[in-house]
């Protein structure tokens, strides 16, 4: 069969609409603008362009965007001091660490440091234990993108045998616990798996984020499998593809993501969800005004 494309940008859209609905309903109660800081160290021309994408989309969604743009030689001890300065700001719903940092920054207390309740990348110990332990609060953006593009899709996933291809801390692994969340009896591939194939041939619902582009052969789907592929990879000639080969892939699976169009655009509105629903925990964490 030819799969259905499930098309990310426009289920992102509507979610970045939803977001700027709700943001628009606080202010109609009375509620606090959600704010968003992002924390940029040194000049990684990717990271700057995901940072200006992030600040745009809070703009259009009517969230304040705080922006810390840090020169290269920022120390351990600047940033953690900016990190209790944001966390202390009741301005400040999310905080968000772009990664990666300059090498000589380490970049795992940084993380650990940013409150939970403002950890609106799900990267936090905390957050991810909540979503292992089926109590997700927080929850890491771009798999949650992957399940909110199944459902916006009407996709019913619960029982299903699903593979994850990949197992890394803000990808792979929170995605598997997602997929457990949702009823599926799910695999995880790494990088010591014996036969990735055999476990990709298995998969009614198949997640792939590496970063090698073709590493699922197109042949290895499942007959009306629901292929998503996170991986995002720069072809010599500038074009982007992902790392399940589209083409067969896509004339043997029941529904597909593009890349790009897929799942790349769902972070982004990930994040916007997660810092309004931050911006409703503290709501609902602030001391009551002696009139409540
Ligand atoms: P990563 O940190 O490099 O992790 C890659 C994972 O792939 C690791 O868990 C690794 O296993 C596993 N792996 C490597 N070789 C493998 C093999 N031969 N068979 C099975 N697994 C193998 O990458 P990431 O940050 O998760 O990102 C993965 C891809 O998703 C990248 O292309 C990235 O650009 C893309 N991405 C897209 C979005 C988006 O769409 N918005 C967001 C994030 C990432 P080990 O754990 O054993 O090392």
């Amino acid at each position: 069969m030819t799969a259905q494309r499930i098309d990310g940008k426009a289920v992102a859209a509507e979610v970045r609409q939803q977001v700027a609905r709700q943001v628009e309903a606080r202010h109609a109660e009375g509620k606090r603008t959600p704010g968003l800081a992002v924390i940029v160290v040194g000049d990684d021309p990717a990271s700057h362009v995901y940072v200006s994408n992030k600040h745009r989309a809070c703009e259009q969604a009517g969230v304040l965007s705080f922006r810390h743009t840090l020169p290269d030689d920022t120390t351990q001890q600047a940033l953690e001091r900016l990190i209790d300065d944001l966390n202390a700001d009741p301005r400040v719903d999310g905080i968000l660490l772009q990664l990666p940092l300059p090498a000589h920054l380490d970049e795992r207390p940084l993380l650990e440091r940013i409150l939970p309740d403002k950890d609106v990348d799900g990267f936090h110990p905390y957050n991810l234990g909540r979503l292992a332990q089926r109590l997700p609060l927080l929850r890491p953006c771009t798999p949650k993108g992957v399940m909110t593009l199944l459902a916006a899709s009407g996709l019913k996933v619960r029982g299903l045998d699903a593979t994850v291809v990949g197992a890394s801390n803000i990808v792979g692994r929170p995605m598997a616990l997602e997929l457990m969340l949702a009823g599926c009896t799910t695999t995880v591939c790494h990088r010591f798996t014996r036969d990735l194939e055999a476990h990709v041939r298995r998969a009614e619902l198949l997640v792939v984020a590496v970063g090698k582009p073709g590493i699922v052969k197109g042949e290895w789907v499942r007959d009306d499998a629901i292929v998503i592929d996170v991986g995002i990879n720069r072809e010599a000639d500038g074009r982007l593809v992902g790392d399940v080969e589209f083409g067969p892939a896509a004339e043997r699976a029941s529904w597909i993501t593009p890349v790009p169009g897929g799942v790349g655009p769902m972070t982004v509105a990930s994040l916007l969800e997660n810092t309004l629903h931050a911006a409703e925990l503290h709501d609902a964490m602030a001391p009551a005004s002696p009139q409540d």
